[in-house]
C-alpha cells in the first residue's frame, strides 16, 4: 500500500519520517527507535557510537574535496510528547502514529504526531543516506529523553562529540533561527515563623484576582502585575499606619507560572478596621492607575473571617515575611545590550505557599549568560539569608549566550 507520504520531496526524509511514525517513542522508551537509527547506519557502512543513556552518534565523513572541512553536528531528539484526546483507542506503547493529510498539512489522528522532533530525526537520517549532497565531515547525533527535562543531552560525555559546530534541529518557526536561549534555576525560601496568640480584633481575609498571569519566560516582558507583589505591597504601606496581624499568605500555584492570585489574611483592631479598610483600597487605586495599560480585570476583595483564629505571626515574624516578599525582584531584571527587545535575565516571584511553622516562596530566574544567572540566585539567596531563612537552589539548566559573530550564525 502507498503511503501517504509517496511523492513527496525530500523523498527520503518523508521515507524516514514514515518508518519513525511507526515506532513507538514516548520518551524514556527510545531502544526501539535507537536501534532503528543504528540500522540505517549500520546498513550504509557507517561509523556509530551509543552511550549508556542511549544517546547516538553517526559519523559521516565529508564529500569529495570536503573531508577537511571543519566538523558540523545535526542533532535531533528520538522521544516525543506521548498524549491523546479523550476516547482515541490508540496505545502508545504498541501502535504506530495514524496520520492524515489536511491541505498541506499532515495531522495525527487524535493523538500527538510526533513531529516534534520526528522531523529533525528523518532530516538527519536523510542527509545521512543521501549521496548527493556535498558537505563536510558531519556529525549526526540522536539524544533520548529530551521533552520530560533534556536528560539525555545533558549525559552526553565530552568525548562523545569531536565537532565544536551545532545544528539543532528542532525547532517551531518555519524560516527562523534560534541563536540563543536562556538557562535558568529555581529559589526555594523557607522561613520560620514565630507565632503568638490571636489579639482582639476581626478576621480579614484580603485577595487580589483577576490578573493576566502567564508563563514566566514567554510573558515576562509584558509588565503584567503579580498578585504576591500586589498584596504585599498594599500590607506593608498600610501597616506603617495600622498595625495588623498576619494570619496567613498564599499566593501562585506554579514555579513557572506568573502569580495571578494571592490572599492574605489579618487581624485588625476593631477602632481601625475602617481606616484599614479605606487604605487597603487607596492603596489598590494606585495599582489599577499604574497597570492600567496591561491588567484590565484585577479585583480586590476584601471579607471578614467568620470563625474564630488560634493564632497569628510574631511581630518580627510578620515584618521579616513582608520586608522578604517585598524586596524580593520580580519582573526583567536586564534587556540584552546586543539584541533590541531581547530579555536577558528575570525573576518570577511565583508561589508562596503557608504552613503552621513557616512560608515558603518559589522563584524562578533565567537568564542567557550564565553568570547574569547565577548573580541572580547570589541575590535571592543574600536576601534569603538576611532573613534569617533556609535556600534551596536545586542545580537549573544553563544558559546559551547569542553570538552574533558565530560564523555559522552568518553562513545560515
Ligand atoms: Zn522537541
Amino acid at each position: 500500500m502507498a503511503s501517504i507520504f509517496s511523492n513527496l520531496e525530500p523523498a527520503l526524509l518523508w521515507k524516514h519520517f514514515d518508518e519513525l511514525r511507526k515506532i513507538p517513542r514516548c520518551s524514556g522508551e527510545e531502544t526501539a527507535v535507537g536501534d532503528y537509527v543504528v540500522s540505517v547506519a549500520k546498513k550504509l557502512n557507517l561509523d556509530f557510537k551509543r552511550d549508556d543513556v542511549g544517546n547516538i552518534v553517526v559519523q559521516k565523513s565529508g564529500s569529495t574535496g570536503h573531508e577537511n572541512a571543519s566538523v558540523v553536528i545535526l542533532q535531533g531528539h528520538l522521544d516525543m510528547v506521548c498524549e491523546k484526546d479523550s476516547g482515541v483507542a490508540h496505545d502508545f506503547v504498541k501502535d504506530p502514529i495514524q496520520i492524515e493529510r489536511d491541505g498541506d498539512w499532515f495531522k495525527a489522528k487524535g493523538t500527538t504526531l510526533g513531529a516534534d522532533n520526528g522531523i529533525g530525526v528523518a532530516a538527519a537520517l536523510a542527509v545521512m543516506e543521501e549521496d548527493a549532497l556535498v558537505h563536510g565531515p558531519l556529525e549526526l547525533l540522536f539524544t533520548v529523553d529530551e521533552e520530560r527535562g533534556l536528560t539525555g543531552a545533558s549525559q552526553i560525555q565530552p568525548d562523545f562529540l569531536t565537532g565544536r559546530t551545532f545544528l539543532n534541529l528542532d525547532s517551531e518557526e518555519e524560516g527562523a533561527f534560534f541563536i540563543g536561549c536562556s538557562g535558568g534555576g529555581d529559589t526555594l525560601i523557607t522561613l520560620p515563623l514565630q507565632k503568638r496568640d490571636t489579639p482582639e480584633g476581626t478576621g480579614l481575609s484580603i485577595a487580589i484576582t483577576g490578573l493576566r498571569g502567564g508563563h514566566s519566560g514567554i510573558d515576562i516582558d509584558q509588565g503584567r502585575a503579580n498578585a504576591i507583589k500586589l498584596v504585599t505591597r498594599m500590607l506593608w504601606k498600610v501597616g506603617k499606619n495600622h498595625p495588623f496581624f498576619l494570619i496567613q499568605f498564599h499566593g501562585g500555584n506554579k514555579r513557572n507560572a506568573i502569580a495571578r492570585e494571592a490572599r492574605a489574611e489579618v487581624i485588625v483592631p476593631k477602632a481601625a478596621m475602617s481606616a484599614f479598610q479605606q487604605e487597603l483600597r487607596n492603596a489598590f487605586e494606585d495599582i489599577i492607575f499604574e497597570f492600567k495599560a496591561v491588567e484590565k480585570d484585577m479585583d480586590l476583595k476584601i471579607e471578614e473571617l467568620s470563625g474564630r483564629v488560634s493564632e497569628v505571626c510574631d511581630t518580627d515574624s510578620q515584618a521579616m515575611f513582608l520586608n522578604l516578599l517585598l524586596g524580593l525582584p520580580h519582573g526583567v531584571l536586564a534587556m540584552s545590550q546586543e539584541i533590541p527587545d531581547l530579555v536577558e535575565t528575570s525573576n518570577n516571584l511565583a508561589t508562596v505557599a503557608w504552613s503552621e511553622q513557616n512560608a515558603k516562596v518559589g522563584l524562578s530566574s533565567r537568564s542567557s549568560i550564565g553568570s547574569a544567572l547565577q548573580a541572580t540566585k547570589d541575590m535571592l539567596r543574600a536576601l534569603a539569608e538576611m532573613a534569617g531563612a533556609d535556600i534551596d537552589q536545586p542545580e537549573g539548566y544553563p544558559g546559551w549566550t547569542p553570538n552574533l559573530d558565530s560564523p555559522i550564525l552568518h553562513v545560515m
